[in-house]
């Protein structure tokens, strides 16, 4: 029996339907099957979804060793973050200031 190819085993781990032909290879043969199963748990890890969401949010140590490994300052702690202080979040960034502008 013919081997499936990898484009039809990426349709199949993508929800394609191939017929029964497919899916009557791929329940005989553990090497297609074998094949199947990763492509489809890339699919399944590449899928927004619940799982996702019950992914653990990185702690503030991390976000630490991010900064510390790039060479920046050390991020400041949220409890710090206070709008009121900040009036103008929306201020234009001034790096095009000093460029000339298109004539008409
Ligand atoms: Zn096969």
């Amino acid at each position: 029996m013919q081997h499936l190819d990898p484009e039809s085993l990426s349709l199949l781990a993508l929800g394609e339907e191939l017929g029964d032909d497919a899916a009557e290879h791929l329940r005989s043969c553990a090497g297609c099957a074998a094949e199947y199963a990763s492509l489809r748990r890339a699919v399944v890890a590449a899928k927004p979804g619940p799982d996702t969401a019950a992914l653990e949010s990185p702690g503030p140590q991390v976000w630490a060793g991010i900064h510390s490994a790039l060479g920046l300052s050390p991020p400041s702690p949220p409890t710090r973050w206070d709008p009121r202080r900040r009036p103008a979040p929306h201020q234009p960034l001034r790096r095009h200031q000093n460029s000339r502008r298109p004539g008409p």
